[in-house]
């Protein structure tokens, strides 16, 4: 079993699409919609949710301003370095870097610093007309750590084991932060879906270095490949430098918006269309070497 995970630089490229056109054919796998600060795969794959778990994130320290006396001794004494000073005065603890060990509000000598925990999100099992879905719905003003993407995709992976599906495909964060992170950790193959401009191209950049980090197979899509020839050319010429295998070309068309309005994926919407070929040739092509597994 291997776990297939799409990327993109940054949001609206079509990477929920082509991840949900793959769970469209795809038979024998589990789906992760791991984009849960925009989770929208939803939105195709219609699920009918069997299990709701709430997730309750780790502490999270925060400065009451009004009794700060700006000591700095919090500042002095974080060692995971989440404690900043704000431009215009005051202090403000980053909750991306907070890792919620409590010390700084142990030694304030004023008691200015308080933790709270969050547990308005949550995280789902569903039933598609395609097989299983795990997904999450952030409440409204969360962070994304990056654990409740960690948490999704645990639980698609057990799924994935116990029911012998031979893929999980993960629908993953956009952008290059702590989300992502969660995703490219320990997945086997990553597909990035690229649209061809010139932020684009930069933003994939930025995606491979980080993704290089943690050795996954790496494949590519180039996106409505034509509404920008040149910046596609530029495109597959980085990707070649890099050893990167484009799988697909794929051609600007409205029938995959009209699809979406119809909730439905392209697959299904036009089967014999050449999109479709092109979706089926990806999974082919993707699927075709099997990841093994080395037990440590
Ligand atoms: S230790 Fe307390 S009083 Fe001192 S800077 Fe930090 S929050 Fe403010
Ligand atoms: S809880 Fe720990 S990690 Fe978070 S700001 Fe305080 S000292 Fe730093």
């Amino acid at each position: 079993m291997h776990e297939i995970t799409l990327l993109s630089g940054k949001g609206g490229t079509g990477k929920t699409t082509v991840a949900a056109a793959l769970a469209s054919i795809s038979r024998d796998a589990v789906f992760c919609d791991a984009d849960v600060d925009a989770a929208d795969m939803h939105l195709i794959l219609k699920p009918e949710i069997l299990e709701e778990h709430r997730f309750e994130s780790n502490w999270v320290a925060k400065i009451d301003d009004d009794n700060c006396t700006r000591c700095s001794k919090c500042v002095e004494y974080c060692r995971f370095d989440a404690i900043h000073y704000k431009p215009f005065g005051g202090l403000e603890i980053n909750p991306f870097q907070c890792e919620g060990c409590r010390l700084c509000e142990r030694i304030c000598p004023v008691g200015a610093i308080h933790s709270e925990k969050s547990n308005n999100n949550f995280w789902y099992v569903s039933k598609t007309r395609f097989g299983t879905l795990v997904h999450a719905k952030m409440g409204a003003g969360e962070e994304n750590s990056g654990k409740l993407v960690t948490e999704v995709r645990k639980k698609a992976m057990e799924i994935a084991k116990s029911t012998g599906a031979r893929f999980v495909i993960t629908d993953g964060p956009p952008g290059i932060g702590c989300p992502v992170i969660s995703a490219l950790t320990g997945t086997h193959k990553v597909l990035m879906v690229i649209e061809p401009t010139k932020s684009g191209l930069h933003d994939i950049k930025r995606l491979v270095d980080l993704a290089l980090n943690f050795e996954p197979e790496m494949y590519a899509v180039i996106n409505k490949y034509d509404i920008n020839t040149g910046v596609t050319n530029e495109i597959e010429k980085y990707l070649n430098e890099n050893s990167i295998k484009l799988l697909a070309r794929i051609p600007f068309d409205t029938a995959m918006v009209e699809a979406m309005l119809k909730e439905k994926t392209m697959v299904e919407y036009q089967p014999a269309s050449p999109i479709s070929k092109i979706i089926e040739e990806i999974w082919e092509v993707i699927t075709k070497t099997e990841y093994v597994e080395i037990e440590g």
